[in-house]
């Protein structure tokens, strides 16, 4: 049987486009280091000007503005003929949580046409990550790789910086620097 391998979409995958709309609605330059927490709302102004991004950011696709992590296309690939992959990815999402339906159906048609060796019926779209046993997981944030899972790797991102040694062993995590690393790791005696 195959090892189960959990992988999460956004700042794994790809960038999810997120920061682009915020930089064309802002009319700035923003970058992802520019940025220590992942939530970078406040960034926009108050309440009310958030609620105006919100509306904009709806009548977008994020994923039209996605960007793909380096070789991610061709190790996915590989990894799809040793590992059963489920894509597992969380979608309702802060500060419009009641309107994030649109999300699901974003994030699904982008994984189907970027990555169309992908079974979609095993897509997971939930917030809640730590449910799944699996073998390995992938995940940009540390409080979704706490579930029964034998190998965590830690995608470093621009918000995970300052998790540090002590907490990746207390949680026995491993951090990974792009997909080449996950490939020597995962496909080297698989
Ligand atoms: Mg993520």
């Amino acid at each position: 049987m195959k090892k189960k391998l959990l992988i999460d979409l956004d700042y794994v995958i790809c960038y999810p486009g997120f920061l682009t709309l915020v930089n064309k609605f802002l009319k700035t330059n923003y970058k992802e280091e520019d940025f220590t927490d992942y939530i970078i709302d406040d960034i926009i102004g108050p309440q009310e000007k958030k609620e105006e991004f919100y509306k904009f950011y709806l009548k977008h696709n994020g994923y039209d503005d996605a960007i793909l992590m380096d070789d991610v296309k061709e190790v996915l690939q590989k990894l799809s003929e040793e590992y059963d992959i489920y894509i597992c990815t969380a979608c309702v999402m802060f500060g419009i949580e009641l309107r994030s339906g649109k999300l699901y159906m974003d994030k699904f048609n982008y994984l189907i046409k970027e990555f169309p060796f992908l079974d979609p019926r095993k897509f997971i779209f939930t917030n809640s990550k730590n449910l799944f046993d699996a073998d390995v997981q992938i995940d940009d944030r540390i409080h979704n790789l706490q579930g029964n899972v034998k190998l965590k790797l830690l995608y470093d991102a621009y918000h995970n910086q300052d998790v540090d040694e002590d907490t990746l062993n207390k949680f026995n995590v491993r951090r990974v620097k792009g997909w080449r690393e996950i490939e020597k790791i995962l496909l080297t005696n698989a």
